[in-house]
Protein backbone atom coordinates (compact mmCIF):
# COMPACT_ATOMS: atom_id res chain seq x y z
CA UNK A 1 0.00 0.00 0.00
CA UNK A 2 1.30 3.21 -1.01
CA UNK A 3 0.06 7.04 0.00
CA UNK A 4 -1.39 9.16 -3.11
CA UNK A 5 -1.71 11.94 -1.04
CA UNK A 6 1.73 14.05 -2.42
CA UNK A 7 2.38 16.06 0.86
CA UNK A 8 1.64 13.04 3.58
CA UNK A 9 3.77 10.83 0.71
CA UNK A 10 6.83 13.33 1.56
CA UNK A 11 6.13 13.90 4.68
CA UNK A 12 6.49 9.91 5.58
CA UNK A 13 9.54 10.29 3.46
CA UNK A 14 10.99 12.66 6.17
CA UNK A 15 9.90 10.87 9.14
CA UNK A 16 11.85 7.51 7.73
CA UNK A 17 14.91 9.47 7.75
CA UNK A 18 14.91 11.19 10.81
CA UNK A 19 14.24 8.36 12.57
CA UNK A 20 16.54 5.34 11.15
CA UNK A 21 16.40 1.82 12.43
CA UNK A 22 13.17 2.35 14.09
CA UNK A 23 10.48 0.42 12.17
CA UNK A 24 8.03 0.05 14.34
CA UNK A 25 7.42 3.72 14.57
CA UNK A 26 7.29 4.09 10.75
CA UNK A 27 4.87 1.27 10.71
CA UNK A 28 2.62 3.02 13.16
CA UNK A 29 3.26 6.47 11.18
CA UNK A 30 2.39 4.94 8.24
CA UNK A 31 -0.93 3.49 9.60
CA UNK A 32 -1.84 6.78 10.41
CA UNK A 33 -1.34 8.77 7.48
CA UNK A 34 -3.05 6.00 5.30
CA UNK A 35 -6.13 6.57 7.30
CA UNK A 36 -5.62 10.52 7.03
CA UNK A 37 -5.11 10.87 3.44
CA UNK A 38 -8.98 12.52 3.14
CA UNK A 39 -8.40 14.60 6.02
CA UNK A 40 -5.69 16.04 4.62
CA UNK A 41 -7.61 16.67 1.20
CA UNK A 42 -10.63 18.19 3.17
CA UNK A 43 -8.69 20.08 5.60
CA UNK A 44 -5.89 22.31 4.07
CA UNK A 45 -5.89 24.82 7.20
CA UNK A 46 -4.45 21.76 9.24
CA UNK A 47 -2.03 21.09 6.64
CA UNK A 48 -1.01 24.94 6.41
CA UNK A 49 -0.82 24.92 10.36
CA UNK A 50 1.75 22.23 10.35
CA UNK A 51 -0.26 19.68 12.37
CA UNK A 52 1.03 16.68 10.07
CA UNK A 53 4.67 17.51 10.38
CA UNK A 54 4.06 18.94 14.54
CA UNK A 55 2.29 15.71 15.22
CA UNK A 56 5.07 12.94 14.21
CA UNK A 57 7.52 14.69 16.12
CA UNK A 58 7.76 13.89 19.93
CA UNK A 59 7.83 17.05 21.87
CA UNK A 60 10.50 15.54 23.97
CA UNK A 61 12.99 11.98 24.41
CA UNK A 62 14.35 11.32 27.58
CA UNK A 63 17.07 8.61 27.36
CA UNK A 64 18.77 8.11 30.69
CA UNK A 65 21.25 5.44 32.42
CA UNK A 66 19.60 3.15 35.18
CA UNK A 67 22.28 1.54 37.27
CA UNK A 68 20.58 -0.48 39.80
CA UNK A 69 22.96 -3.54 42.51
CA UNK A 70 21.67 -7.42 41.97
CA UNK A 71 21.27 -9.79 44.51
CA UNK A 72 25.57 -10.70 44.06
CA UNK A 73 26.26 -6.71 44.97
CA UNK A 74 27.47 -6.00 41.04
CA UNK A 75 26.49 -3.42 39.73
CA UNK A 76 24.23 -3.71 36.52
CA UNK A 77 23.07 -0.74 33.59
CA UNK A 78 19.73 -0.70 32.16
CA UNK A 79 18.66 1.90 29.49
CA UNK A 80 15.61 4.34 30.59
CA UNK A 81 13.42 5.92 28.20
CA UNK A 82 10.42 8.80 28.31
CA UNK A 83 9.16 10.14 25.29
CA UNK A 84 6.88 12.97 26.30
CA UNK A 85 4.64 12.69 22.82
CA UNK A 86 1.75 15.52 22.66
CA UNK A 87 0.45 17.16 24.95
CA UNK A 88 -1.79 19.38 22.99
CA UNK A 89 -4.89 18.07 25.08
CA UNK A 90 -3.93 17.41 28.10
CA UNK A 91 -0.79 16.10 30.34
CA UNK A 92 1.12 13.32 28.94
CA UNK A 93 -0.04 9.94 29.93
CA UNK A 94 1.20 6.62 28.61
CA UNK A 95 2.52 2.77 30.13
CA UNK A 96 6.26 2.16 31.08
CA UNK A 97 6.94 -1.41 29.42
CA UNK A 98 9.83 -2.92 30.72
CA UNK A 99 11.15 -5.84 28.49
CA UNK A 100 14.30 -6.83 26.79
CA UNK A 101 12.90 -5.91 23.34
CA UNK A 102 12.41 -2.06 24.42
CA UNK A 103 14.75 0.49 22.35
CA UNK A 104 13.84 4.16 21.29
CA UNK A 105 11.44 2.79 18.17
CA UNK A 106 9.19 0.39 20.52
CA UNK A 107 9.11 3.66 23.20
CA UNK A 108 7.87 5.99 20.21
CA UNK A 109 5.44 3.75 18.26
CA UNK A 110 3.53 3.30 21.63
CA UNK A 111 4.21 6.59 22.20
CA UNK A 112 2.88 8.03 18.95
CA UNK A 113 -0.30 5.83 19.08
CA UNK A 114 -0.99 6.55 22.84
CA UNK A 115 -1.98 10.58 21.21
CA UNK A 116 -5.25 9.07 19.43
CA UNK A 117 -6.11 6.85 22.11
CA UNK A 118 -5.85 8.99 24.89
CA UNK A 119 -7.73 11.48 22.42
CA UNK A 120 -10.61 9.08 21.52
CA UNK A 121 -11.16 8.24 25.49
CA UNK A 122 -12.61 11.68 25.85
CA UNK A 123 -10.60 12.59 28.71
CA UNK A 124 -8.13 15.10 28.35
CA UNK A 125 -4.87 13.20 28.24
CA UNK A 126 -2.09 14.10 25.91
CA UNK A 127 0.66 10.90 24.51
CA UNK A 128 3.33 10.08 26.40
CA UNK A 129 5.28 6.13 26.91
CA UNK A 130 8.27 5.07 28.56
CA UNK A 131 10.41 2.17 29.45
CA UNK A 132 13.58 0.19 30.06
CA UNK A 133 15.20 -2.78 28.36
CA UNK A 134 15.28 -4.57 31.96
CA UNK A 135 13.54 -7.79 32.11
CA UNK A 136 11.70 -8.40 35.11
CA UNK A 137 11.38 -11.92 34.82
CA UNK A 138 13.63 -14.09 36.76
CA UNK A 139 14.13 -11.75 38.82
CA UNK A 140 13.96 -11.63 43.00
CA UNK A 141 11.64 -8.40 44.34
CA UNK A 142 14.45 -6.81 45.93
CA UNK A 143 16.29 -6.79 42.12
CA UNK A 144 12.95 -5.36 40.81
CA UNK A 145 12.66 -2.89 43.54
CA UNK A 146 16.61 -2.19 43.00
CA UNK A 147 15.64 -0.83 39.50
CA UNK A 148 12.48 0.50 39.93
CA UNK A 149 14.11 2.86 42.82
CA UNK A 150 16.54 3.83 40.19
CA UNK A 151 14.67 4.44 37.40
CA UNK A 152 12.04 6.78 39.30
CA UNK A 153 15.11 8.41 40.85
CA UNK A 154 15.59 10.09 37.40
CA UNK A 155 12.25 9.85 35.77
CA UNK A 156 10.77 12.38 38.26
CA UNK A 157 12.80 15.28 37.18
CA UNK A 158 10.23 15.04 34.42
CA UNK A 159 7.08 13.60 35.38
CA UNK A 160 4.14 15.14 37.62
CA UNK A 161 0.11 14.95 38.49
CA UNK A 162 -0.11 18.38 36.02
CA UNK A 163 2.64 17.18 33.44
CA UNK A 164 3.02 13.72 32.91
CA UNK A 165 1.38 10.17 34.49
CA UNK A 166 2.86 7.28 33.51
CA UNK A 167 1.14 3.65 34.06
CA UNK A 168 1.30 -0.17 33.49
CA UNK A 169 2.55 -1.79 30.68
CA UNK A 170 3.88 -5.38 29.93
CA UNK A 171 6.63 -6.00 32.83
CA UNK A 172 4.96 -2.96 34.74
CA UNK A 173 2.49 -3.83 37.13
CA UNK A 174 1.13 -3.81 40.57
CA UNK A 175 4.33 -4.52 42.33
CA UNK A 176 6.58 -2.23 40.00
CA UNK A 177 4.22 1.00 40.51
CA UNK A 178 4.34 0.35 43.74
CA UNK A 179 7.84 0.38 44.33
CA UNK A 180 7.99 3.81 41.81
CA UNK A 181 5.53 5.11 43.30
CA UNK A 182 7.52 4.55 46.47
CA UNK A 183 10.38 6.23 45.32
CA UNK A 184 8.42 9.60 43.70
CA UNK A 185 6.97 10.47 47.40
CA UNK A 186 10.20 9.75 49.01
CA UNK A 187 12.39 11.87 47.03
CA UNK A 188 9.51 14.81 46.05
CA UNK A 189 7.90 14.93 49.63
CA UNK A 190 4.67 14.57 47.32
CA UNK A 191 1.45 12.35 47.78
CA UNK A 192 0.14 12.77 44.77
CA UNK A 193 -1.51 11.26 41.61
CA UNK A 194 1.54 10.60 39.67
CA UNK A 195 1.41 7.13 38.27
CA UNK A 196 -1.75 4.99 37.57
CA UNK A 197 -2.43 1.40 38.28
CA UNK A 198 -1.43 2.33 41.84
CA UNK A 199 -2.60 -0.69 44.78
CA UNK A 200 -5.88 0.35 46.11
CA UNK A 201 -4.80 1.58 49.70
CA UNK A 202 -2.66 4.43 48.19
CA UNK A 203 -4.98 5.82 45.44
CA UNK A 204 -5.88 3.07 42.91
CA UNK A 205 -8.72 3.05 40.82
CA UNK A 206 -11.26 0.35 41.51
CA UNK A 207 -11.77 -1.58 38.41
CA UNK A 208 -7.94 -0.27 36.98
CA UNK A 209 -6.93 -3.85 37.01
CA UNK A 210 -9.70 -5.17 34.82
CA UNK A 211 -10.18 -2.06 32.65
CA UNK A 212 -7.98 -2.82 29.68
CA UNK A 213 -9.64 -6.61 28.84
CA UNK A 214 -13.06 -5.77 30.18
CA UNK A 215 -12.90 -2.30 27.97
CA UNK A 216 -11.45 -4.84 24.85
CA UNK A 217 -14.85 -7.06 25.57
CA UNK A 218 -17.16 -4.19 25.69
CA UNK A 219 -15.78 -2.71 22.57
CA UNK A 220 -16.33 -5.83 21.04
CA UNK A 221 -19.30 -6.22 21.55
CA UNK A 222 -20.25 -3.13 20.37
CA UNK A 223 -18.78 -3.80 16.95
CA UNK A 224 -20.27 -7.02 17.14
CA UNK A 225 -23.69 -5.89 17.91
CA UNK A 226 -23.67 -3.24 15.15
CA UNK A 227 -23.18 -6.05 12.74
CA UNK A 228 -25.39 -8.22 13.91
CA UNK A 229 -23.43 -10.58 16.19
CA UNK A 230 -22.39 -11.23 20.13
CA UNK A 231 -20.06 -13.23 21.77
CA UNK A 232 -23.28 -15.93 22.77
CA UNK A 233 -22.01 -18.97 22.08
CA UNK A 234 -18.84 -17.87 19.73
CA UNK A 235 -15.37 -19.55 20.57
CA UNK A 236 -12.71 -17.31 21.11
CA UNK A 237 -9.30 -17.73 20.91
CA UNK A 238 -6.83 -14.94 23.07
CA UNK A 239 -2.71 -14.56 23.05
CA UNK A 240 -1.17 -13.64 26.22
CA UNK A 241 -1.69 -14.30 29.86
CA UNK A 242 -0.94 -10.85 30.87
CA UNK A 243 -3.21 -8.55 32.69
CA UNK A 244 -5.03 -7.54 29.62
CA UNK A 245 -5.43 -11.04 28.31
CA UNK A 246 -6.81 -12.51 31.77
CA UNK A 247 -9.42 -9.71 31.98
CA UNK A 248 -10.58 -9.95 28.48
CA UNK A 249 -10.57 -13.87 29.19
CA UNK A 250 -12.78 -12.79 31.95
CA UNK A 251 -15.25 -10.77 30.65
CA UNK A 252 -15.80 -12.55 27.13
CA UNK A 253 -16.42 -16.21 29.04
CA UNK A 254 -19.08 -13.75 31.26
CA UNK A 255 -20.41 -12.17 27.84
CA UNK A 256 -21.39 -16.09 26.76
CA UNK A 257 -18.65 -17.17 25.15
CA UNK A 258 -15.92 -19.70 25.52
CA UNK A 259 -12.19 -19.46 25.47
CA UNK A 260 -10.17 -21.87 24.53
CA UNK A 261 -6.70 -20.63 24.09
CA UNK A 262 -3.84 -18.20 25.62
CA UNK A 263 -0.18 -18.23 25.37
CA UNK A 264 3.13 -16.94 26.67
CA UNK A 265 5.92 -16.11 25.10
CA UNK A 266 7.31 -19.79 25.30
CA UNK A 267 4.03 -21.40 24.00
CA UNK A 268 0.37 -21.93 24.03
CA UNK A 269 -2.17 -24.10 25.48
CA UNK A 270 -5.26 -25.29 23.81
CA UNK A 271 -8.22 -26.35 26.12
CA UNK A 272 -11.45 -27.16 24.06
CA UNK A 273 -13.63 -27.48 27.47
CA UNK A 274 -13.05 -23.29 28.37
CA UNK A 275 -9.66 -21.82 29.64
CA UNK A 276 -10.14 -22.56 33.42
CA UNK A 277 -9.21 -18.88 34.39
CA UNK A 278 -8.44 -19.37 37.62
CA UNK A 279 -5.85 -21.65 37.53
CA UNK A 280 -4.23 -19.18 35.01
CA UNK A 281 -4.64 -16.08 37.36
CA UNK A 282 -3.16 -18.26 40.23
CA UNK A 283 -0.11 -19.26 37.70
CA UNK A 284 0.21 -15.98 36.09
CA UNK A 285 -0.57 -12.99 38.64
CA UNK A 286 0.36 -15.13 42.22
CA UNK A 287 3.17 -17.29 41.05
CA UNK A 288 4.42 -15.77 37.68
CA UNK A 289 4.96 -19.21 36.52
CA UNK A 290 5.18 -20.16 32.68
CA UNK A 291 1.51 -21.08 30.83
CA UNK A 292 3.09 -24.69 30.08
CA UNK A 293 2.07 -25.99 34.17
CA UNK A 294 -1.57 -25.32 33.12
CA UNK A 295 -1.46 -28.98 32.33
CA UNK A 296 -0.53 -29.86 35.96
CA UNK A 297 -4.49 -28.70 36.77
CA UNK A 298 -5.71 -29.83 33.39
CA UNK A 299 -3.76 -32.60 31.68
CA UNK A 300 -6.56 -32.79 29.04
CA UNK A 301 -5.48 -29.73 27.64
CA UNK A 302 -2.57 -29.18 24.51
CA UNK A 303 0.25 -27.21 24.88
CA UNK A 304 2.51 -26.17 21.89
CA UNK A 305 5.78 -24.78 22.23
CA UNK A 306 5.99 -21.33 20.03
CA UNK A 307 3.51 -18.44 19.55
CA UNK A 308 2.55 -18.44 16.29
CA UNK A 309 0.50 -21.67 16.42
CA UNK A 310 -2.06 -20.45 18.38
CA UNK A 311 -3.76 -18.22 15.20
CA UNK A 312 -4.36 -21.83 13.47
CA UNK A 313 -6.61 -22.72 16.13
CA UNK A 314 -10.08 -21.90 14.74
CA UNK A 315 -12.03 -19.29 16.45
CA UNK A 316 -14.77 -17.42 15.67
CA UNK A 317 -13.44 -14.15 17.04
CA UNK A 318 -9.83 -13.41 17.73
CA UNK A 319 -8.30 -11.61 20.59
CA UNK A 320 -4.45 -10.70 20.28
CA UNK A 321 -3.06 -9.60 23.92
CA UNK A 322 0.59 -10.37 24.05
CA UNK A 323 3.08 -7.87 21.48
CA UNK A 324 3.31 -5.95 18.53
CA UNK A 325 3.66 -7.82 14.97
CA UNK A 326 2.28 -11.19 16.57
CA UNK A 327 -0.52 -11.75 13.60
CA UNK A 328 1.38 -11.57 10.75
CA UNK A 329 -0.25 -11.66 7.21
CA UNK A 330 0.16 -16.00 6.88
CA UNK A 331 -1.58 -16.08 10.03
CA UNK A 332 -4.54 -13.84 9.35
CA UNK A 333 -5.10 -16.02 6.39
CA UNK A 334 -5.23 -19.28 8.64
CA UNK A 335 -7.59 -17.29 10.79
CA UNK A 336 -9.95 -16.47 8.08
CA UNK A 337 -9.54 -19.63 6.45
CA UNK A 338 -11.15 -21.34 9.98
CA UNK A 339 -13.72 -19.20 9.79
CA UNK A 340 -12.82 -16.39 12.12
CA UNK A 341 -15.11 -13.12 11.03
CA UNK A 342 -14.07 -10.86 13.76
CA UNK A 343 -10.72 -9.89 15.25
CA UNK A 344 -9.71 -7.32 17.93
CA UNK A 345 -6.95 -5.91 19.35
CA UNK A 346 -6.21 -5.86 23.13
CA UNK A 347 -2.12 -5.38 22.63
CA UNK A 348 -0.76 -2.71 20.72
CA UNK A 349 -0.27 -2.89 17.38
CA UNK A 350 -0.63 -6.55 17.14
CA UNK A 351 -1.45 -7.38 13.57
CA UNK A 352 1.37 -6.52 10.63
CA UNK A 353 -0.15 -4.06 7.58
CA UNK A 354 -0.36 -7.56 5.92
CA UNK A 355 -2.48 -9.11 8.26
CA UNK A 356 -4.81 -5.87 8.09
CA UNK A 357 -5.47 -6.10 4.24
CA UNK A 358 -6.47 -9.95 4.77
CA UNK A 359 -8.84 -9.10 7.58
CA UNK A 360 -10.19 -6.41 4.81
CA UNK A 361 -9.73 -8.71 2.40
CA UNK A 362 -11.90 -10.92 4.09
CA UNK A 363 -14.28 -8.21 5.16
CA UNK A 364 -13.56 -9.35 8.77
CA UNK A 365 -14.59 -7.07 11.50
CA UNK A 366 -11.56 -5.46 13.05
CA UNK A 367 -11.52 -3.20 16.19
CA UNK A 368 -8.16 -1.74 15.90
CA UNK A 369 -5.95 -1.47 19.17
CA UNK A 370 -6.33 2.49 19.05
CA UNK A 371 -10.27 2.20 20.14
CA UNK A 372 -10.10 -1.45 21.45
CA UNK A 373 -7.70 -1.20 24.07
CA UNK A 374 -8.31 1.96 25.06
CA UNK A 375 -10.10 1.22 28.46
CA UNK A 376 -6.98 0.47 30.49
CA UNK A 377 -5.94 4.45 29.70
CA UNK A 378 -9.30 5.45 29.80
CA UNK A 379 -9.70 3.73 33.59
CA UNK A 380 -6.37 5.83 34.47
CA UNK A 381 -7.67 9.36 33.20
CA UNK A 382 -10.66 8.18 35.97
CA UNK A 383 -8.00 7.24 38.70
CA UNK A 384 -6.50 11.05 38.35
CA UNK A 385 -9.97 12.27 38.64
CA UNK A 386 -10.32 10.40 42.14
CA UNK A 387 -7.25 11.55 43.23
CA UNK A 388 -7.94 14.67 42.74
CA UNK A 389 -11.04 14.67 44.22
CA UNK A 390 -9.20 12.57 47.08
CA UNK A 391 -12.34 10.13 46.43
CA UNK A 392 -13.00 6.51 45.61
CA UNK A 393 -15.50 5.39 43.79
CA UNK A 394 -17.06 1.79 43.77
CA UNK A 395 -16.09 -0.70 41.49
CA UNK A 396 -19.67 -0.79 39.54
CA UNK A 397 -19.27 3.45 39.10
CA UNK A 398 -15.86 3.26 37.51
CA UNK A 399 -17.07 -0.27 35.33
CA UNK A 400 -20.44 2.12 34.35
CA UNK A 401 -18.17 4.74 33.25
CA UNK A 402 -15.74 2.43 31.52
CA UNK A 403 -18.85 0.69 29.51
CA UNK A 404 -20.17 4.54 28.40
CA UNK A 405 -16.78 5.52 27.51
CA UNK A 406 -16.03 2.36 25.07
CA UNK A 407 -19.29 2.66 23.55
CA UNK A 408 -18.66 6.43 22.71
CA UNK A 409 -15.48 5.28 21.15
CA UNK A 410 -16.59 2.66 19.42
CA UNK A 411 -19.59 5.34 18.27
CA UNK A 412 -17.03 7.84 17.21
CA UNK A 413 -14.79 5.04 14.73
CA UNK A 414 -18.40 4.52 13.04
CA UNK A 415 -19.52 7.84 12.39
CA UNK A 416 -15.95 9.02 11.36
CA UNK A 417 -15.53 6.21 9.30
CA UNK A 418 -18.76 7.20 7.77
CA UNK A 419 -17.88 10.45 7.44
CA UNK A 420 -15.05 10.01 5.66
CA UNK A 421 -16.55 7.43 3.17
CA UNK A 422 -15.13 4.30 4.95
CA UNK A 423 -17.96 2.70 6.10
CA UNK A 424 -17.34 0.09 8.70
CA UNK A 425 -13.17 0.34 8.41
CA UNK A 426 -12.75 1.35 12.05
CA UNK A 427 -9.39 1.48 11.44
CA UNK A 428 -9.47 4.27 9.47
CA UNK A 429 -12.61 6.02 11.73
CA UNK A 430 -10.25 5.49 15.03
CA UNK A 431 -7.30 7.07 13.32
CA UNK A 432 -9.33 10.39 12.10
CA UNK A 433 -11.41 10.81 15.18
CA UNK A 434 -8.85 10.52 17.48
CA UNK A 435 -6.06 12.86 15.18
CA UNK A 436 -9.17 14.90 14.57
CA UNK A 437 -9.74 16.51 18.34
CA UNK A 438 -5.47 16.38 19.01
CA UNK A 439 -5.74 18.56 15.29
CA UNK A 440 -8.03 21.22 15.92
CA UNK A 441 -6.40 22.14 19.57
CA UNK A 442 -2.60 22.13 18.27
CA UNK A 443 -3.59 24.71 15.20
CA UNK A 444 -5.67 26.80 18.06
CA UNK A 445 -2.63 26.53 20.33
CA UNK A 446 -0.75 28.27 17.39
CA UNK A 447 3.18 27.06 16.44
CA UNK A 448 4.12 24.84 19.01
P1 LIG B 1 1.76 -8.25 30.70
O1 LIG B 1 3.21 -8.07 30.95
O2 LIG B 1 0.83 -8.37 31.86
O3 LIG B 1 1.50 -9.53 29.77
C1 LIG B 1 2.06 -9.64 28.51
C2 LIG B 1 1.73 -11.00 27.94
O4 LIG B 1 2.17 -11.07 26.60
C3 LIG B 1 2.42 -12.12 28.67
O5 LIG B 1 1.65 -13.28 28.59
C4 LIG B 1 3.71 -12.26 27.87
O6 LIG B 1 4.33 -13.53 27.99
C5 LIG B 1 3.22 -12.04 26.47
N1 LIG B 1 4.31 -11.46 25.65
C6 LIG B 1 5.02 -10.34 25.90
N2 LIG B 1 5.96 -10.15 24.96
C7 LIG B 1 5.82 -11.18 24.10
C8 LIG B 1 6.49 -11.55 22.91
N3 LIG B 1 7.50 -10.82 22.42
N4 LIG B 1 6.05 -12.66 22.27
C9 LIG B 1 5.03 -13.41 22.76
N5 LIG B 1 4.36 -13.09 23.89
C10 LIG B 1 4.76 -12.02 24.54
O7 LIG B 1 1.33 -7.03 29.75
P2 LIG B 1 -0.12 -6.46 29.45
O8 LIG B 1 -1.12 -7.54 29.48
O9 LIG B 1 -0.30 -5.27 30.29
O10 LIG B 1 0.07 -5.94 27.96
C11 LIG B 1 -0.21 -6.74 26.80
C12 LIG B 1 -0.38 -5.85 25.59
O11 LIG B 1 -1.48 -4.94 25.83
C13 LIG B 1 0.81 -4.94 25.24
O12 LIG B 1 0.87 -4.77 23.86
C14 LIG B 1 0.43 -3.63 25.91
O13 LIG B 1 1.10 -2.53 25.31
C15 LIG B 1 -1.05 -3.60 25.65
N6 LIG B 1 -1.82 -2.72 26.52
C16 LIG B 1 -1.80 -2.86 27.87
C17 LIG B 1 -2.55 -2.03 28.66
C18 LIG B 1 -2.65 -2.21 30.13
O14 LIG B 1 -3.48 -1.53 30.74
N7 LIG B 1 -1.90 -3.10 30.75
C19 LIG B 1 -3.34 -0.91 28.07
C20 LIG B 1 -3.35 -0.91 26.63
C21 LIG B 1 -2.59 -1.76 25.90
P3 LIG B 1 5.60 -13.70 28.99
O15 LIG B 1 5.02 -13.64 30.36
O16 LIG B 1 6.17 -15.02 28.62
O17 LIG B 1 6.53 -12.55 28.68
Amino acid sequence: MALKNQYLADLLETVKKRNPGEPEFIQAVTEVFMSLEPVAEKRPDLVEAGVFERIVEPERQIIFRVPWVDDNGVCRVNRGFRIQFNSAIGPYKGGIRLHPSVYLGIIKFLGFEQIFKNSLTTLPMGGGKGGSDFDPKGKSDGEVMRFCQSFMTELCKHIGPDTDVPAGDIGTGAREIGYMFGQYKRIRNEFTGVLTGKGLTFGGSLARTQATGYGLCYFANEMLKANGKSFEGQTVVISGSGNVAIYATEKATELGAKVVAMSDSNGYIYDENGIDLAVVKQLKEVERKRIKEYLNFHPEAKYTEGCKGIWTIPCDIALPCATQNEVDGESAKTLAANGCYALCEGANMPSTPEAIDVYFENNMLYGPAKAANAGGVAVSGLEMSQNSERLSWTFEDVDNRLKGIMKEIFKSCDEASKEYGMEGNYMAGANIAGFLKVAEAMKAQGCV
